[in-house]
């Protein structure tokens, strides 16, 4: 997808940077510490309280029936936690922040992201190794970070635990790449992404985070190589779930 140049997109990261007041990204009213204001934070925070809810992957459920994505399959993590629907202001900002280079989102996401998990979280073990979800040496090249291992760095700061670099990794530049161009169809029946997990602590708790949910199977992946290092307890920190409606 192209982006088009924006002359705040220099300038967001300048006023991060020296604390001056600037145009919300999302509403464009006065925005001070975050380059998104209050109010559409507060409406984001909202939203994921909105509706029928799976306990598991999170996804807003039709008026009846279960989860399709977790009937079919459940995912092999212990819980989700997801600070964000992803459409409207949640999409416009996840778009910002990897596509556009504005990196200092990766804050504002951790942040909606470590007071989802505290709420929702309760009774955290003491000791968790937090881990990112890789990007191909293909979306590295082209976009110079990979966002979730950002957030990830955020998150693990704030619940002062200790992020695991390169925990796990990428062995291949084609598999991941084309992620995210398929269908749902397509990425269901897809051959997992070719990555590696490290040794992992045995019977170790670690949180995988990841920038979007959408059908679960790179998130699946990703807690099945970590129990299979070692891990006991898998759980996973999504900044954002993409509507069911969506998927397709
Ligand atoms: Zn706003
Ligand atoms: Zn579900």
């Amino acid at each position: 997808m192209a982006h088009a140049f924006r002359l705040g997109d220099l300038l967001q990261p300048l006023c991060q940077v020296i604390q001056i007041p600037r145009p919300c990204l999302v509403c464009e009213q006065r925005a001070w510490r975050y380059g998104v204001c209050q109010t559409c934070l507060h409406e984001l925070a909202q939203q994921r309280q909105q509706g029928r809810r799976c306990e598991r992957c999170w996804v807003q459920l039709p008026a009846t029936g279960g989860c399709r994505d977790c009937s079919a399959r459940p995912l092999a993590v212990d819980q989700v936690f997801v600070a964000w629907d992803y459409h409207d202001a949640a999409e416009l900002l996840i778009q910002a922040y990897k596509a556009r280079q504005q990196h200092w989102l990766a804050a504002v996401m951790a942040d909606a992201l470590y007071q989802q998990i505290v709420g929702q979280w309760i009774t955290r073990p003491e000791q968790m190794l937090v881990l990112s979800v890789p990007s191909s040496r293909a979306a590295l090249i082209r976009r110079g970070f990979n966002p979730a291992a950002e957030v990830a760095k955020v998150v693990a700061k704030r619940l002062r635990q200790p992020y695991l670099v390169g925990g796990l990794y990428s062995v291949d530049t084609q598999a991941t790449a084309a992620q995210k161009q398929r269908t749902r169809q397509q990425r269901l029946g897809a051959k997992a992404p070719a990555w590696r997990c490290v040794t992992l602590p045995v019977n170790s708790t670690v949180l995988v985070v990841d920038d979007v949910l959408t059908t679960g199977s790179t998130l699946q992946h990703a807690a099945q190589l970590c129990r299979r290092a070692g891990a006991y307890r898998v759980y996973a920190a999504l900044v954002a779930r993409t509507p069911w409606r969506d998927h397709f």
